[in-house]
């Protein structure tokens, strides 16, 4: 055995060429022929594009696309693409989609494009006198933001206000300025972290004071998307299946542990979307976390009740930073693919389809842990991994997941006794 542990001491690894980078990894890890060959097969993303996206580019890593279907927003029928590595969630979307299709599908709306950037002031002995200091200011202030963006001026978005607030904490008093910008249809992650770093000398010269972090704030609350849907009562199954629903949700509007798998169901839809388009999962799944608790409690981001008709009426509201400009939007090829079969106009109709998404999601997961469970409709597709985990491949992957779903024991050591047993037979 080889005791000796390389180095990762490896200075300037991201000035190699790829291949150079996959040979020095392949010396570290000890990979063969084999494995560098798949580190060099990129598929859809080419390696030099790639490359200029992160650092220490090495190889890429596929997740499947799906598209969901039956979806009616806003009177207009989507064929809405999806990546993600989990077997039922574009399964779940299309059910919750078919069930509501009739009755009219979805109805969304946004609240705005504005994010908010944040700059933290320290070290001042009269943190009230420096909060008004700040807001005398408004007009330098809106002007130097605007000159930072020229380009997004002039597609009608940049500076749209200003908030100031003493924050009383642990390290003392501060005094945080909150640039609110319209970044029109780019996230604007970078377009407001721009502003704030100009502004903050600024701030910091009027209030002689210390500025200390200048970024924007993830709690995208100038821009929550909304969604709402009713199901009939007939399509669903039944008074019975309603109540068992509206019944989880008061549970997970109740229990933050019962409220942080709500919201992972949420995620799996919105997140699919948000990736396949090429936008920042991490920054959409922090806003929505955070909204969630805004109330002081971590509680359900989605509401049901129940109609006078007795149908049930679900609505969702979130955070939704995502663009149509910016971040691998326009660089990743699959996600100006996805967008393209989208065929949005806009990064406001982008967040309204990822919120009723996100609504579907929420529908199907209640719907099936209020009646069969969740294993049932999991498993037929989970059993098409345990098949392929256990070395089925082409024809046998079928085969052999069935085989698992009808003995009702779908797991690796059944899979690996039962492909054996196939090919025996052969
Ligand atoms: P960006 O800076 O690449 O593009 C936005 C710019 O494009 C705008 O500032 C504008 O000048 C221009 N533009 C062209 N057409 C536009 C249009 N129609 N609407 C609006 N602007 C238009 O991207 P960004 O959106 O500012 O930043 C997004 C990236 O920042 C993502 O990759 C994200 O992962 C990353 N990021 C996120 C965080 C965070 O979430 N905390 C922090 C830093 C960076």
């Amino acid at each position: 055995m080889n005791t000796h542990t390389p180095s990762s001491r490896i200075g300037g690894l991201h000035k190699l060429a790829v291949s150079e980078r996959i040979a020095r990894l392949a010396q570290f890890a000890q990979l063969g022929a084999d494995d560098q060959t798949l580190l060099a097969q990129t598929g859809n993303l080419p390696a030099e594009t790639a490359d200029h996206m992160i650092e220490n580019f090495v190889g890429t890593m596929n997740i499947p696309m799906g598209v969901a279907t039956n979806l009616r927003i806003d009177g207009r029928d989507r064929l809405v693409p999806m990546a993600t590595e989990e077997s039922s969630v574009v399964a779940a979307v299309c059910n919750a989609a078919r069930q509501s299709y009739e009755a009219g599908g979805f109805v969304t709306s946004m609240s705005g494009t504005r994010m908010i950037a944040q700059i933290q002031l320290t070290g001042v002995s009269d943190p009230q006198h420096a909060r008004l200091r700040i807001l005398e200011r408004l007009e330098d202030i809106r002007s130097m933001c605007d000159a930072c963006d020229p380009v997004l001026v002039k597609l009608g978005g940049g500076f749209r206000d200003l908030e100031v607030c003493v924050l009383d904490t642990r390290g003392g008093a501060m005094v945080i300025t909150h640039l609110i910008v319209d970044t029109r249809d780019a996230m604007g992650a970078n377009a407001v972290n721009t502003m704030a770093e100009k502004l903050a000398p600024h701030i910091a010269q009027w209030t002689s004071g210390t500025t200390n972090l200048r970024i924007l704030s993830n709690l995208a609350d100038r821009r929550l998307a909304r969604a709402r849907c009713v199901w009939p009562l007939e399509a669903i199954g039944g008074a019975e299946v309603r109540d068992a629903m509206l019944s989880a949700y008061h549970f997970a509007d109740a229990d933050p542990y019962r409220a942080a798998t709500h919201h992972k169901g949420i995620m799996n839809g919105v997140s699919a979307v948000v990736l396949a388009t090429g936008n920042d999962t991490r920054a959409v799944e922090a806003g929505a976390h955070a909204f969630a608790a805004r109330g002081g409690r971590y509680a359900s981001l989605t509401t049901w009740e129940a109609t006078d008709r007795g149908d049930l009426a679900g609505t969702i509201e979130l955070p939704m930073a995502v663009g149509l400009v910016g971040g691998a939007t326009k660089v990743h090829p699959m996600a100006r693919l996805a967008l393209k079969i989208l065929n949005v106009g806009s990064a406001e109709e982008l967040a309204r389809i990822v919120a009723a998404v996100g609504l579907a999601q929420n529908f199907s997961a209640l719907k099936a842990l209020a009646t069969t469970g969740i294993q049932k409709g999991h498993m037929a597709l989970h059993a098409q991994n345990i098949a392929m985990m256990a070395g089925a491949v082409g024809e046998e992957i079928d085969r052999l997941a069935q085989v698992l779903v009808a003995r009702g024991m779908v797991r690796m050591d059944v899979a690996e006794v039962e492909l054996g047993l196939m090919r025996d037979q052969r």
